[in-house]
């Protein structure tokens, strides 16, 4: 792949959290029983007419405001005619031409560099219902007996979004869609339900010489539901792609398949065009005019986001912007953080605490931020009882352990166990003395001149204490017993 670089478009697609469909007044649910919440609407009955959902308007500016989009003063629905038995009107009412929003950008972290990529385009459109294929293997159409529809999801808000092929690499690919998917969860317009198929995302792939900016033709992966299938799926059609050009080959633009057992794309179907799809203006729905002032008020009531999140976290806290990214991306980690650095701890330890020993309990107990048992109150406690030396860090990694398991204070903790740093400057002079008198060579060596030997000493003291005297203390005592 030296020779060829990667051109990589996006299109996700998000469902909205409204409590009523796009163009109709039936319940948004998932997991109620079958075609319970329909009606002549979104069933498609002769006649029946679509009124266009404010709140669905909303939540769509919000993301178009959110990636720095241009709202135009208008935007049009239109028919995108096809047919698939999931589509009871033949059509589905989209945006094509007068979207909702056009010309953004988003910004988006891989490893250390920040890249833009500029976004084309957010328009509205419904979502189609869904098929379910019986009598076969895990739900999937081949071999299955027969196929029946629910149309409950049908006709739900459903936003497009779509970039420009500006993302450079397959890992690009899958970090471009984590970070724009907890972008648009901080948004509160839709959860981004990975496991309820609330987002979904395509994906275009050319390659072309390395260097060169002519786009070469593409081929198309739809309707992904997996970050790391995404990834893998690119990943192999890339040299697939370069292969085919090298060989002296033309690449067909098609819609592909990608398998994951296999690792392997193939062609499902050639590509439709735009014409295929005979758009032309939905006459049941006139153009929508968006009140410029209406859409101020939107962008000003929009939440703080994690771009700038991570900012503030760099100059508010003083830390780095790697550690930064990890504490500022998502709003629960971020506002568990600020309420542990809110009681009055220091900015750095708490970071740490947070990334280190309480991300991990998260993960092992498959909890979110800010429940079970660690509170921020519990966490800072445990972060003040290190930083004034009552216990060391390890001994609070063994707080944190205990913590959890005991469901204990972190103070409790310390006593029960006995965990507590000795900082009594009489009984650790004691013990110094002690130790100095039973190694009288290693005594000699060092008022010889061998500081490196006042390490073996600290490290007597500490066993003699089980490692629980502060070592600082410990240091300066030996210095001024064996002057
Ligand atoms: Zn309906």
């Amino acid at each position: 792949m030296t020779a060829w670089e990667p051109v990589i478009g996006l299109e996700m697609h998000v469902e909205l959290d409204t409590e009523t469909k796009m163009f109709c007044g039936c319940a948004v649910t998932k997991g109620d029983p079958p075609n319970t919440h329909t009606c002549p609407v979104c069933l498609a009955h002769p006649g029946a007419l679509p009124v266009v959902n404010q709140r669905a308007v909303e939540y769509a500016t919000r993301i178009a405001l959110a990636l720095h989009c241009t709202v135009p003063a208008r935007n049009v629905f239109h028919r995108k005619n096809y047919f698939y038995p999931d589509l009871p009107k033949a059509y589905q009412i989209s945006q094509y031409d007068e979207p909702l929003a056009v010309d953004g950008w988003f910004e988006y972290r891989v490893g250390d560099e920040t890249l833009r990529c500029r976004i084309d385009r957010v328009h509205m459109e419904e979502d189609a219902a869904k098929l379910v294929h019986a009598g076969g293997e895990a739900g999937r159409i081949a071999g299955s007996e027969y196929s029946v529809v629910d149309f409950n999801r049908g006709g739900t808000p459903l936003i497009e979004i779509v970039t420009e092929p500006d993302i450079p690499s397959p890992a690009a690919a899958r970090e471009f869609l984590q970070q724009l998917r907890a972008l648009v969860i901080e948004l509160g317009v839709s959860a981004c339900s990975m496991e309820e198929g609330q987002i979904r995302w395509d994906a275009n792939i050319s390659v072309r010489p390395a260097g060169s900016d002519e786009l070469g033709t593409r081929t198309e992966l739809k309707n992904m539901n997996s970050f790391r299938f995404l990834q893998q799926a690119l990943e192999a059609e890339l040299p697939r792609q370069a292969e085919v050009l090298e060989a002296g080959g033309r690449i067909e633009q098609e819609t592909l398949h990608f398998d994951p057992d296999t690792g392997l794309t193939t062609p499902l179907r050639s590509k439709e065009e735009a014409h295929d799809y005979r758009y032309f203006p939905e006459p049941d729905l006139v153009p929508l005019e968006m009140d410029p002032a209406w859409v101020e008020e939107v962008r000003a009531a929009l939440p703080e986001l994690p771009a700038a999140r991570i900012e503030r976290f760099v100059t508010q806290y003083g830390l780095s912007r790697q550690d930064a990214s990890v504490l500022g991306a998502q709003r629960p980690l971020a506002e568990f953080y600020e309420q542990v650095v809110a009681q009055g701890v220091d900015a750095k330890p708490a970071a740490n605490w947070t990334m280190g020993e309480y991300l991990a309990h998260l993960n092992a107990a498959g909890l979110e931020p800010g429940h079970g048992f660690v509170t921020p109150e519990r966490l800072a406690k445990l972060v003040a009882l290190v930083a004034e030396g009552s216990i060391s860090s390890s001994a609070g990694r063994e707080v944190f352990a205990r913590m959890v398991e005991d469901r204990a204070e972190p103070g409790e903790v310390v006593e029960t166990h006995g965990l507590g740093q000795i900082s009594d400057e009489a009984a650790l002079e004691e013990l110094v003395a002690r130790v100095v008198a039973d190694n009288p060579a290693q005594a000699e060596q060092y008022r010889g001149g061998k500081q490196q030997v006042l390490g073996f000493f600290v490290g007597q003291v500490m066993k003699a204490t089980e490692g629980r005297a502060n070592p600082k203390l410990v240091s300066e005592l030996l210095r001024k017993a064996l002057a």
